[in-house]
């Protein structure tokens, strides 16, 4: 199946009648295929608004979920974006259409390594991924304008509060159950963090350590 006119018309439809209205975000959902990151038995249902299965038992998430996060971050041209959970590289490459830099980690090699040959692919030259354990940030290229997390935990990670720009943005997926989680956004001001509810999510959950792949 191809990224036709039709089907990324049905697609931004999708988007727009679950909430996502930031015409930035809609039009670099409309640039990046996401068929591009569904390879094999499900590529087919790339344009449905569904998770689907990637390798390493992980998921690439719903699109719908994926534009409202991005629309979430409120991302400025300028900004230097941190994502922990690269998973398909999906979520990275729409953020690297909205902002200057983007950095994403994730536990599994294997899945930084096939989303660093799509960036390659599509020459999205502003994104670097690293196989690293996110729930420490990236010290070395801290601090971030906006962090987005996706994979839950069970509270804001404290190393990616402490990365995060004052005036900065974090969306996180948060919660005690695997079942379902709130998303959160966390705003970085002079004197502490104000955090707003969004709405219910399911993400797999944030895993300390690398994965075992190679
Ligand atoms: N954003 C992805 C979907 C992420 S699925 C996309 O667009 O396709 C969640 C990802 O978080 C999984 O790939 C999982 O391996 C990763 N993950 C879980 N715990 C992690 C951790 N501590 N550090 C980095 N990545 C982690």
């Amino acid at each position: 199946m191809t990224f036709d006119a039709e089907l990324k018309m049905q697609f931004l439809f999708s988007l727009r009648s679950k909430g996502v209205t930031d015409t930035k975000v809609l039009t670099a959902m409309e640039k990046i295929d996401r068929a591009l990151f569904v390879r094999g038995y499900f590529s087919d249902r790339a344009y449905e608004d569904m998770p689907l299965p990637i390798a390493c038992g992980q998921t690439i998430s719903q699109p719908s979920v994926v534009g409202l996060m991005t629309q979430a971050l409120q991302i400025s041209p300028r900004d230097k974006v941190l994502e922990v959970g690269t998973g398909s590289g999906y979520q990275a490459a729409i953020l690297s259409l909205l902002a200057r830099r983007v950095y994403t980690v994730d536990r599994h090699r294997r899945l930084v390594r096939a989303a660093r040959q799509i960036f390659d692919d599509l020459g999205l030259v502003n994104i670097t991924a690293f196989a690293a354990d996110g729930s420490f940030g990236l010290p070395d290229q801290a601090p971030f304008d906006r962090i987005l997390v996706t994979a839950a935990a069970e509270d804001p990670p404290g190393p990616l509060l402490a990365q995060l720009k004052i005036g900065g943005i974090m969306v996180v997926p948060v919660g005690q159950s695997d079942t379902v989680q709130s998303l959160i956004r966390v705003t970085r001001h002079e004197t502490g963090f104000d955090y707003d509810e969004l709405r219910p999510v399911r993400f797999v959950p944030l895993v300390e350590g690398l994965g075992k792949d190679t």
